[in-house]
């Protein structure tokens, strides 16, 4: 079955709901298969032995494997393991999700498809994490920029004039503060973190990024650390946003975007799913310019290449 791959077509190019409905359940499950099997064009490989010869259980859109007998369907050991869903309906889903460029909230996508607001959550959850997973072995080099910038814990100021506190002291915050920080390559790859204060990011920098690289920051004291293992130049803010090409405007960018999500799209995006909000950002972000039927495919494949949900499988589950 040597189809072109769907969300590589020029049809794709510009994927919208229309054209992933009209398609119709057949041919979204090829773009699954396709997916999920690139290396064949889509024939079904045995998830437990990898033989490549199986018996196609047609009605029931499984297969079984010729050499362990093992069942498995399209979806079987992956983040879309016992889905609800339809073919049509899980591709519907990351058509509007990978459209939405300041995300997608759960209630919105739950009214687009009309599902469960809850089988809405966890499938964005789980768009997420194949998002994060696209973007777990990178490592960085060249020009790095690395900035943080802090979410959560607002504190609403006193109607009163005099009544309010002065909301930079410790004493008068919530405690709930993240510091969000991104490493980001110039031409390349972003990498966010959440940490408890921007200096907490060395190790992690030390990790991510090669040791030959030249990092670009500003003049936050947590960066001091940075001098000792790379190439580190400063930029100092309150004097001028770029020095003698030293800036650190890519990361501003992430974390504009990341901003306009938690505005516009979540409301509140600190505490325990910060970290999946700031990896799908910056996924956003290096993704900007790639075609949306591109991009599905890139959040299909990775849905498809991965193992079933560490956080979400089962989570809300409905009884099958
Ligand atoms: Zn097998």
């Amino acid at each position: 079955m040597a189809m072109q791959h769907f969300l590589l077509s020029a049809k794709a190019r510009t994927l919208s709901l229309k054209t992933v409905f009209r398609m119709g359940e057949d041919a979204a499950y090829a773009t699954f298969r396709q997916l999920r099997w690139p290396e064949t064009e889509g024939e079904a490989v045995c998830p437990k032995c990898g033989c490549l010869e199986t018996y196609n259980i047609t009605s029931r859109r499984r297969f079984k494997c010729a050499a362990c007998y093992a069942q498995f369907s399209v979806t079987s050991g992956t983040i879309f393991a016992s889905r609800k869903l339809s073919f049509t309906d899980l591709l519907a889903a990351i058509t509007i999700f990978v459209n939405g460029a300041k995300g997608v909230a759960a209630l919105q996508l739950s009214r687009d498809l009309d599902v469960q607001y809850k089988t809405a959550f966890v499938l964005t959850h789980k768009l997420r994490e194949a998002m994060a997973r696209e973007q777990a072995d990178v490592q960085l080099n060249g020009i790095v920029e690395i900035d943080g910038g802090w979410f959560g814990g607002h504190v609403r100021p006193e109607n009163r004039k005099e009544d309010r506190k002065d909301r930079r002291l410790k004493a008068n915050q919530s405690g709930k503060r993240e510091c969000v920080v991104i490493m980001r390559e110039r031409g390349g790859r972003s990498l966010p973190f959440v940490v408890a204060n921007e200096g907490d990011a060395c190790p992690i920098v030390r990790d991510r990024v090669g040791t030959l690289a030249t990092i670009y920051a500003d003049e936050g004291t947590g960066w001091d650390a940075l001098h000792s293992g790379w190439n580190t130049r400063r930029v100092n803010h309150s004097v001028a946003f770029m020095d003698e090409g030293v800036c650190t405007n890519q990361a501003e960018s992430f974390f504009s975007r990341l901003r306009r999500a938690e505005i516009g799209t979540h409301h509140h995006i600190a505490g325990p799913y910060l970290n999946a909000y700031a990896n799908e950002m910056a996924w956003r972000e290096d993704h900007r310019r790639v075609a949306n039927g591109a991009q599905a495919a890139l959040v299909g494949g990775a849905a498809l290449a991965s193992q079933q949900s560490r956080a979400f499988a089962g989570y809300w589950q409905r009884r099958a």
